[in-house]
C-alpha cells in the first residue's frame, strides 16, 4: 500500500520567531545570528534573503549585501520551545512524527487518512493550526516516502503546500539535478558529476556496478533515489537509537593561541555535555577534544578513562589533559568536547563522602537550572563567560540526544 508522507519545514523558523515576538522587525531584513561577532548567520528573513543574504554568511558578507541588516542574537530557549508546540500540533494527526530538526519534521499519516482525509486536507489542517496557534508559515511537501516529501517541501517556499504523484514521477525526475535530493551533498554531487550523472534521470538509468563500484554499497540506494525511491520509515524520537556521543563546540570571538582562554572555552563546553549527558542519564568513558585551527585544519584527539563521567569538572580535566598535551600549531579558531562511550548512568552512590556531595550539589544546580532555564547557577569559574553566546544550530532535536555540530 503506498504511504503518506509529510515534510513539514518552517519558513526562515529562527527570522520568523523573531519577528513573531518583535513585531517592529516583520517586515524587515533579519538576520538571527549567535552573540558572538565571529558566528555566522544562522537563518535570514526573507526580506534579507531578498538581499542575497544566506544561511551561513559571516555578518560582513550579510551586511555588505544588504546594508539595512537588522542582526538579533538567537534565542534558543524560545526556538525550543516553539518547536515542542509544534510537535504537539504534528501528533494530534499522527504519533508517528520524526523530528528531523528543530525547524523539520516528517509525518507518516497513511493510517491517519481514514480519520482526517488525504494527505493535502491534513497538511492544510496542520498548517492552518500552525498558523493561528503560533503565528508562524509552514511549507509542507506531500510524497510516498521521505525523500520525494522532502524534495516537495523545497519545491514552493514561504507558505507551500506541493504533492509529488507516483504517476508523474519520471517526468519530473527526468532532468531534476541531484543536487536538489536530500543526502546528495556538494562532494557526493561532484563526485556523481565526474561520472557524467546530473540529473535524477542519468542517476536511476546509471548501472548498479557503475555505482557501486565508485560508491560501494551506498551505491544501491543512490539509484534508488535517482528513481525517487526510497523505502526508510518515518521513526518516533521515542524510538530513535540511542545517541553515540553528546558534544558542543564554539568558534572563538577571535582566533587564539593562549592556552589559558582555550581552557576557559573548554571548561564550559565541558560543563553543557556534562548537563545534557546527566539530563539524559547518560555517562561516557571517551572523552574527545576537538581544535580547528585558523586555515580549518582540524585536529582531534581522544582519551579513554576507567571510569563513566558525566560531571564537566571531571571532562573538563580530561579535555584539559589532552589539550595540554598538544603543541599548537596555529591559532585556535574552534574547539568542541565532546562524550562518547555511552551508557545508562547508573546512578550508584560514590564510597567517599566528598563525592557523595558533589553529586547532591551537582543535582541541586540541575534542578535549579531546569526549573529556571539556562544557567542560572553556574560554577564561578564560568562567571566570566557569557553562556548565550552558544546558539543551537538549526540541526538541533527537541528529543534524543544529538550533536549539535
Ligand atoms: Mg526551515
Amino acid at each position: 500500500m503506498p504511504r503518506t508522507i509529510l515534510h513539514i519545514d518552517m519558513d526562515a523558523f529562527f527570522a520568523s520567531v523573531e519577528q513573531r515576538v518583535h513585531p517592529e522587525l516583520s517586515g524587515r531584513p533579519v538576520a538571527v545570528c549567535g552573540a558572538n561577532a565571529r558566528t555566522v548567520v544562522l537563518t535570514a528573513s526573507y526580506e534579507a534573503r531578498a538581499f542575497g543574504v544566506k544561511t551561513g554568511m559571516t555578518l560582513p558578507e550579510a551586511r555588505a549585501l544588504c546594508p539595512g541588516l537588522i542582526v538579533v542574537p538567537g534565542d534558543h530557549d524560545r526556538y525550543i520551545d516553539v518547536s515542542r508546540r509544534l510537535v504537539e500540533i504534528y501528533q494530534d494527526y499522527t504519533p508517528t512524527v520524526e523530528v528531523f530538526s528543530v525547524d523539520e519534521a516528517f509525518l507518516d499519516v497513511t493510517a491517519s487518512r481514514t480519520l482526517f482525509g488525504d494527505g493535502e486536507s491534513i497538511a492544510a489542517a496542520i498548517k492552518h493550526r500552525v498558523r493561528r496557534e503560533t503565528g508562524l508559515t509552514a511549507s509542507v511537501g506531500i510524497g510516498p516516502n521521505k525523500l520525494l516529501a522532502k524534495l516537495a517541501s523545497g519545491l514552493k517556499k514561504p507558505d507551500g503546500l506541493v504533492r509529488i504523484e507516483l504517476e508523474n514521477l519520471p517526468i519530473f525526475l527526468e532532468n531534476l539535478p541531484v543536487k536538489a535530493l536530500c543526502g546528495i551533498g556538494p562532494n557526493l554531487g561532484r563526485a556523481l558529476a565526474e561520472m557524467g550523472i546530473r540529473t535524477c534521470g542519468e542517476l536511476g538509468r546509471a548501472p548498479l556496478e557503475r555505482l557501486t563500484g565508485r560508491f560501494g554499497i551506498i551505491g544501491r540506494s543512490l539509484k534508488a533515489m535517482g528513481q525517487g525511491q526510497d523505502d526508510r520509515p518515518v521513526v518516533p524520537a521515542e524510538e530513535e537509537p540511542e545517541a553515540k556521543s553528546i558534544g558542543h563546540g564554539m568558534t572563538l570571538a577571535r582566533d587564539s593561541s593562549r592556552p589559558e582562554e582555550i581552557e576557559q572555552h573548554l571548561l564550559h563546553l565541558s560543563e553543557m555535555v556534562g548537563r545534557r549527558a546527566r539530563r539524559n542519564r547518560l555517562a561516557g568513558n571517551v572523552v574527545t577534544l576537538t581544535l580547528r585551527y585558523a586555515d580549518f585544519q582540524t585536529f582531534t584527539r581522544q582519551r579513554r578513562i576507567k571510569t563513566f563521567l558525566n560531571d564537566g569538572i571531571e571532562i573538563h580535566l580530561e579535555a584539559r589533559r589532552i589539550f595540554r598535551a598538544v603543541r599548537l600549531q596555529q591559532a585556535v579558531r574552534l574547539v568542541g568536547v565532546s562524550l562518547s562511550g555511552l551508557s545508562r548512568d547508573a546512578g550508584q552512590i560514590p564510597l567517599f563522602e566528598a563525592d557523595r556531595k558533589r553529586r547532591r550539589l551537582i543535582a541541586a544546580m540541575d534542578g535549579i537550572n531546569d526549573r529556571h532555564g539556562g544557567w542560572t547557577v553556574r560554577w564561578g569559574t564560568l562567571l566570566t563567560r557569557d553562556p548565550h553566546k552558544t546558539v543551537i544550530s538549526p540541526a538541533w532535536r527537541p528529543k534524543g540526544v544529538r550533536d549539535y555540530d
